[in-house]
């Protein structure tokens, strides 16, 4: 999975939308509103003169690489802008534990989430799974396309990862794989397998992005969660293809332009599911460059838990010594930006 505030999928981050759900059980009263401020005061962090508020529920974005198996065309991992440095082994890790000494030393609580790329291709994941563990960080996630679970099964349950969120954009393999670029995307079959080996106590999410052509209908929606159901994963979230920056290079210049293209919005989709009595939203969520709602599915196959993303990453506001998202970048430098040359905190 790639990275990026929105999940390269938009699977993978979401900016910060991972964390607010990440922190919250799908128990909230129907009317429940978060107004996207949140009661707790923000955190502290000192470097040199500079001195940052930092978001009291912030997610460290763990990226060990850009490099991917797959090939989505709106990957926002895929960028203009060339790594200056990509530390592939010792040395990466070496930075990556002093970063996570330099927040806890700064009293900077925050979640973690591991990304890409896709990690699991990785042969640091280990390693940072374990010093995630070490270092107790709170929730740890990773974000994946399910290709080489299969390899790190045993870490995987070895580790203190919460959950993991794994990309699936159809519920057919075929489409999958075609919407992917990958002829290694996990069927069906093998996301059972797989699936079947890991610990129970890790929650299994599904991320698909809502794409024309794809799923991209309320019905594409309710197949999509009956197949995911009938799959045993309880939890689901669609993503409406963020708005991206068009300046910068930050994002590829061809995955704006394919996001933009295929973008499908959710509203109708919203409109439509309102009017479905196996849905039932039990919360609302914005901030000021997101909305969120949770919803619950309920069928005589099961039920699940159904999260719906809108993200404008042109809304993050990059100026204000705010700091939304922590991101540990592939060249090893931990930085309060998702733009490696800006706001870096350690270099
Ligand atoms: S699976 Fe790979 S190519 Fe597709 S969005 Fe994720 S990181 Fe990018």
């Amino acid at each position: 999975m790639a990275a990026f505030p929105v999940d390269p999928d938009p699977n993978a981050a979401a900016a910060g939308i991972e964390a607010l759900y990440a922190g919250r059980t799908a128990t909230e009263e129907p009317s429940a509103v978060l107004g996207g401020a949140f009661a707790a005061p923000a955190q502290v962090l000192k470097v040199g003169d500079k001195e940052y508020r930092v978001h009291p529920n912030v997610n460290l974005y763990v990226n060990p690489s850009p490099r991917c198996n797959a090939r989505c065309a709106f990957c926002i991992a895929r960028s203009d802008v060339p790594i200056d440095r990509e530390n592939n082994g010792k040395e990466y890790l070496r930075r990556f534990e002093a970063s996570l000494k330099f927040l806890r030393k700064q009293g900077i609580d925050h979640t973690a989430l591991v990304l890409g790329g896709e990690p699991t291709i990785d042969r640091k994941l280990p390693m940072i799974l374990d010093l995630l563990k070490r270092y107790k960080v709170r929730d740890p996630v990773i974000t994946t396309n399910g290709s080489y679970l299969k390899n790190w099964v045993r870490e995987i349950n070895d580790s203190t990862l919460a959950h993991i969120n794994i990309s699936r954009h159809h519920y057919l393999d075929a489409e999958n794989r075609s919407i992917m670029g990958s002829k290694t995307a996990p069927t069906t079959k093998d996301l059972k397998e797989v699936l079947g080996r890991i610990d129970r106590r890790i929650s299994i999410r599904l991320n698909a992005n809502l794409i024309k052509g794809g799923i991209d209908s309320a019905e594409g929606v309710t197949r999509f969660l009956d197949w995911a159901i009938d799959l045993g994963v309880a939890h689901i979230a669609f993503s409406q293809l963020a708005t991206l920056p068009e300046e910068g290079g930050l994002v590829a210049k061809s995955v704006v332009k394919y996001s933009s293209a295929h973008r499908v919005s959710i509203g109708p989709i919203l409109d439509a599911i309102r009017r479905d009595q196996r849905f039932r939203r039990i919360k609302v969520a914005s901030g000021s460059h997101y909305n969120y709602e949770v919803w619950t599915y309920k069928t005589s196959r099961g039920e699940a838990t159904v999260v719906f993303k809108d993200i404008d990453m042109n809304k993050i506001d990059l100026d204000s010594s705010f700091i939304d998202d922590l991101i540990f970048h592939p060249n090893a430098t931990l930085g309060g930006s998702w733009n490696p040359k800006e706001r870096i905190l350690l270099p």
